[in-house]
């Protein structure tokens, strides 16, 4: 840095003398005392307004930043509070939803489930599709549970249609007993074991039109035998299906063939099989028919139905069943993948 006397030293020489550099006149002592005093005002004038500067700039950022604090503060406050509620104002209160945000939300809905249920399932122990047939005709009116503590002495007993057909009916009923209607069950199983020997070969037929012939196999049977043993794509719409998709504001049909074709529009139809089974893991877990678990189910922010069941999260936490609950699944014998406990035979619990 250059100091003061050298800064004020004149740098250049007269061109017209030759002589050395010019040398100002002194000024005179009221020449300096103007001098300063026009300099003295500036500077203040200068320091002053850096200093109001200053401040001002920096309680703008100050407030900015405490009501960005507060704000967020505020948020998180609220959030922790009763984050659900935020999250889930009922979609019916705000605005009416178009078609196209519908199926938005039902698609997103879909994945936020697969999401949640990466092992979804039937919950039917099967090995084959005949299996698959008399479980899913044994399941009605009963839980899959009771079914599949059935099932096993049932198939060691009368392992094909065949032995099926020519079973004795008391001691077929006497199998089935514990699924509950056991008289109309066993004449069910004897006549579809008797027409899957006489008209199908012996095999359970994979078209639909085929299935419903058989005597106790409707529409919904026939879907759950064809997507899990078949491979070929199906809506089951069961108790859990139906009254979910109308919590959800997808349909408001009641009647399962209705349910089915205007959900068979929202979606894929490589998606039908999981679909269904996705919903139907959530409705036994969490979205119950009498009290569905509001406030401890992760797909609140979706559902138009939100507050119907309990919304506090611990009080909603206790209604989760099964693996979601810490406890037992419906299977003896499920998947691979399946993050719960297997179910325990008949009898043991
Ligand atoms: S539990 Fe409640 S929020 Fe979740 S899907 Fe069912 S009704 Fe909707």
């Amino acid at each position: 840095m250059r100091e003061p006397a050298e800064a004020a030293a004149p740098s250049s020489a007269d061109p017209a003398t030759g002589d050395g550099p010019t040398r100002r006149k002194p000024a005179t002592t009221s020449e300096r005392a103007a001098a300063a005093k026009k300099t003295v005002p500036a500077a203040k004038r200068a320091a002053a307004k850096k200093t109001t500067t200053a401040p001002k700039k920096a309680t703008a950022a100050a407030k900015k930043t405490a009501a960005k604090k507060t704000t967020t503060a505020a948020k998180k406050a609220t959030a922790e509070k009763a984050p659900a509620k935020t999250a889930t104002k009922p979609r019916a209160a705000r605005k009416p939803e178009s078609r196209v945000a519908m199926v938005r939300r039902a698609r997103r809905i879909n994945r936020e489930l697969a999401e949640v249920y990466p092992y979804a399932h039937p919950e039917l122990d099967f090995r084959n599709s005949f299996e698959l047939l008399v479980a899913t005709v044994l399941s009605a009116q009963t839980t899959d549970l009771r079914v599949n503590q059935t099932t096993p002495a049932l198939f060691a007993a009368y392992p094909t249609p065949e032995d099926m057909a020519a079973a004795d009916p008391e001691a077929l009923e006497e199998l089935i007993r514990p699924t509950g209607f056991f008289r109309a069950k066993a004449r069910s199983l004897l006549g579809l074991s008797v027409a899957l020997r006489d008209r199908f070969d012996g095999e359970v037929p994979g078209r639909l039109e085929d299935l419903v012939t058989l005597p106790g196999v409707g529409r919904k049977t026939a879907n759950v035998v064809l997507g899990n043993a078949f491979g070929v794509p199906g809506l089951t719409v069961d108790t859990h299906f139906g009254r979910l998709v109308r919590r959800f504001g997808w349909t408001a049909q009641e009647d399962p063939e209705k349910v089915e074709a205007e959900i068979a529009e929202i979606f894929p139809k490589s998606e039908w099989t999981m679909l269904s089974h996705r919903l139907i893991f959530h409705g036994r877990r969490v979205c119950h028919s009498r009290k569905p678990a509001c406030g401890a189910c992760p797909i609140a922010p979706l559902c138009p139905s939100y507050g119907e069941g309990e919304t506090d999260a611990e009080k909603a936490k206790k209604l989760l069943k099964y693996e979601m609950g810490g406890k037992p699944g419906q299977r003896l014998r499920p998947p691979a993948g399946y993050p719960g406990e297997p179910a325990p035979p008949l009898g043991a619990g």
